[in-house]
């Protein structure tokens, strides 16, 4: 939603409060107007993301509570601490899943948000640790601290053959979906059609 609408809609919620209007009808209200609608295309999202967790699960807490004390709650490139209940905490992909890295834990390092959100971007992970060390021998240490973690990874971390196939099976699956919504679609006009065409008015008359 737009935030010139977010804000619209908060400013009208704020007047309907202050005239003591709360209970049911405000919650009926937020329902219809901030609540989002089953659309297909929230639908398909949902259908991509949910497939994709089957092959490619996002890790668990256990999981990410072992990559916080393995790095030591400190950003795997520049060494800065993090706390980790200031939700600052990124996982980064050491290899991008832009190039078929999957979302294993030991594919990913703890980055702070500046490193992961403003500066490392795509770059990749060794070259942009380069510029964070501030010396050869801290490099050197956070490299290898890096590369223990990734070789942790299993085989297929980036397998091309396995990727384009999981590609393929979601692409089907979209595809049937969306047949299914032009179909519906055609359904809900026939249905729509008035019974016995349109109206005659008077200047249609003989
Ligand atoms: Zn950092």
């Amino acid at each position: 939603m737009p935030n010139k609408k977010i804000e619209a809609t908060e400013n009208k919620l704020t007047v309907f409060c202050k005239g003591g209007c709360l209970g049911a009808s405000l919650f009926r209200w937020v329902r219809r107007n901030l609540m989002p609608k089953d659309t297909p295309s929230m639908a398909k999202n949902k259908m991509r993301r949910s497939l994709v967790a089957i092959y490619d699960p996002p890790p668990s807490n256990t999981e990410v509570n072992q990559l916080w004390n393995y790095f030591k709650s400190r950003c795997a490139y520049c060494g800065v601490e993090i706390e980790r209940k200031s939700r600052t905490g990124h996982l980064d992909h050491l290899v991008p899943s832009s190039e078929g890295g999957r979302n294993n834990i030991h594919n990913q390092a703890l980055s702070c948000a500046h490193c992961n959100g403003d500066e490392k971007r795509e770059e990749p992970w060794d070259s942009f640790l380069a510029k964070k060390a501030q010396s050869s021998s801290v490099y050197n240490e956070r490299k290898t601290k890096i590369e223990n973690w990734l070789s942790l990874a299993p085989q297929s971390i980036k397998n091309k053959e396995l990727i384009d196939e999981a590609a393929c099976i979601i692409k089907e699956a979209l595809d049937n979906f969306e047949h299914a919504v032009n179909k519906m679609r055609v359904l809900r006009n026939k249905s729509t059609q008035p019974l016995y065409g349109p109206r005659l008015s008077s200047k249609n008359l003989p």
